[in-house]
């Protein structure tokens, strides 16, 4: 069986959907094309011969195979998919750069900033906000500089429970080294399996941990990275009050001060206990206040997810009239079964009726069949590209006061944008990712059909109506899925213009050459 990574799309090329179950796909939306367009060949993409050679002493660390150049030419959002598709790729790094070690990263670095040649630093390539992708062609020649070799996690100190980790590890192999110490890193985002420590260190991800331990940061003890003037080293502490952070600059710095190249992260024993149950509400706001009230009372369930009727029906998980709040609680000692109890009662109260709760590992029906619907969704999102459906998300957060607005703005605009872009009618869903004692993450997703060969502007469209109502709602134009190229103007507004200065200075200090990602975040 192949499980080579696919170059357009998400995952392995052996779970991509086939043409028949694509056209399966056309038939959930009126609109929909009946024939899915093709995959192309690489031999087929015209890529631009590459401009620059590495010089010997590095040319065993770097590739410019076709396939290496395609598949780090985008991330993996809904418009990297359509223009790899559409075979659009005009800007493809010239040279693919596997370091295997720090040494190689310096090196790397000196040559690149010497050449001017513009370094994308890459981990797993998940991003969805244009993170990895170089546009333009203000440098005379662009290198994709792609962590995965360096993979190991280097050291574990079972005393005070953290590991030394480097960047390029994805999380599965991350995971099963740190399961030979019965230890874990529990971060789990969606993209999982194929993004990188270095990625969601870089990106301030948002894992699996829906309440309290939500971003990686939370998991950060201290990071180590290379950038063009010199190593960047935080020292390991479990808190520290010496004035701002050094992990702080970059956490989030999106490959644009230095290159992550490992990090001490804090571990804890594997869960033992577990409890978990659904519960089933009328409406999507009975269930936002259940969720704000559970989170104020000190109850931390590690998995909460809201989803609204449609989210639930497309998820398995419910009838299409009824809004679902998944709940699971763990831990590695003491049993979890009272807080469960506890949070069940404090849903009922707000008219809330739960499945049966699970425990001790056993697993809830609803939030098993979200669970797996959850993983298939990227590779469903991309059968769905290839039937010309708009299929892709917006997220943010803010305080909860706010929440009930943005919402009914966002149902309220959203339907009639969609179907003007369209023609026709789409879905517009809603789930709460995360959640705080002071407000939460609200994320929508987008299914509708454009116009054959209109996708991508449908889609860019769409996006500047959904992050325009974000920005009147005062709400982060991201929470979790970082900035990028494609956030950026939103970005731009949000921060305080003192800060976007200090960051400039950062970027000009770490990057005198102006090599590191170039567009994402800063100038
Ligand atoms: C289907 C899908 C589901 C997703 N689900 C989630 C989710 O649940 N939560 C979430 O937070 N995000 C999610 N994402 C977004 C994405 O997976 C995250 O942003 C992730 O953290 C990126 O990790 P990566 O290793 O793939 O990084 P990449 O995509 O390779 O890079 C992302 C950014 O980080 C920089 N970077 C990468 N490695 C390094 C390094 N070592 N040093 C310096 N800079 C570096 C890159 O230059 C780029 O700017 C999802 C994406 C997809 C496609």
């Amino acid at each position: 069986m192949d499980r080579s990574r696919s170059w357009w799309g998400w995952g392995t090329t052996d779970a991509a959907l086939s043409d028949d179950e694509c056209r399966g796909l056309a038939g959930m939306l009126p609109g929909l094309a009946a024939e899915p367009v093709p995959v192309p060949r690489i031999a087929d993409l015209g890529l631009r011969a590459p401009r620059i050679e590495a010089p010997s002493s590095l040319a065993d660390r770097c590739s410019t195979d076709p396939a290496d150049r395609a598949g780090h030419t985008y991330g993996k959002a809904y418009r990297d998919v359509i223009r790899s598709l559409r075979g659009d790729l005009p800007h493809p790094p010239d040279l693919v750069a596997r370091p295997r070690d720090e040494q190689d990263v310096v090196d790397l670095l000196d040559w690149a900033s010497s050449t001017r040649t513009a370094v994308v630093p890459y981990g797993g390539g998940s991003s969805v906000v244009g993170g990895v992708e170089y546009r333009g062609d203000e440098h005379p020649a662009v290198m994709s500089l792609d962590l995965g070799l360096m993979n190991e996690v280097l050291e574990v100190d079972e005393v005070s429970q953290a590991a030394r980790i480097q960047a390029g590890a994805l999380g599965p192999a991350l995971e099963a080294q740190l399961r030979e110490h019965n230890l874990t890193l529990r971060h789990y985002p969606q993209s999982f399996e194929f993004s990188t420590l270095g990625g969601w260190l870089a990106t301030r991800s948002g894992g699996h941990f829906a309440t309290v331990e939500t971003h990686i940061d939370d998991l950060t003890e201290s990071i180590r990275a290379v950038t063009p003037s010199g190593v960047y080293a935080s020292w390991r502490l479990p808190g520290s009050g010496a004035g701002p952070s050094p992990d702080r600059l970059l956490l989030g710095s999106e490959g644009t001060l230095g290159v992550i190249t490992e990090a001490w992260m804090r571990v804890r024993p594997r869960p033992s206990q577990r409890a978990s149950a659904s519960v089933v509400f009328g409406d999507l706001f009975s269930a936002l206040d259940a969720l704000r009230e559970l989170t104020q009372s000190g109850l931390r369930p590690a998995n909460c997810r809201v989803l609204d009727e449609g989210e639930a029906q497309l998820a398995g998980a419910g009838n299409g009239e009824q809004s679902v709040l998944v709940l699971g609680f763990e831990s590695s000692g003491v049993p979890v079964d009272h807080d469960l109890a506890d949070a069940l009662e404090l849903a009922a109260s707000h008219g809330g009726v739960a499945s049966a709760p699970a425990s001790r590992g056993g697993r809830d029906a609803s939030a098993d069949a979200w669970r797996s619907a959850f993983l298939r969704m990227p590779y469903v999102r991309d059968g769905l590209a290839r039937v010309s459906a708009v299929s892709d998300t917006f997220e943010t957060a803010m305080t909860w006061e706010r929440v009930p607005d943005l919402i009914a703005d966002v149902r309220a605009v959203m339907p009639a944008a969609i179907t003007d872009a369209c023609g026709t009618p789409g879905r517009l869903n809603c789930r709460v990712t995360h959640a705080y004692p002071d407000g939460c993450a609200p994320y929508f997703s987008v299914i509708a059909a454009a116009r054959p060969g209109e996708e991508l502007e449908t889609w860019d469209a769409l996006k500047v109506v959904a992050s325009e109502i974000l920005q009147r709602h005062d709400a982060t134009i991201t929470h979790h899925h970082a900035v990028g190229r494609d956030h950026r103007p939103w970005y731009d507004d949000q921060r305080p213009d003192p800060f976007a200065a200090v960051l400039g200075a950062a970027k000009r200090e770490l990057d005198p050459a102006g090599v590191l990602n170039p567009g994402v975040l800063i100038g």
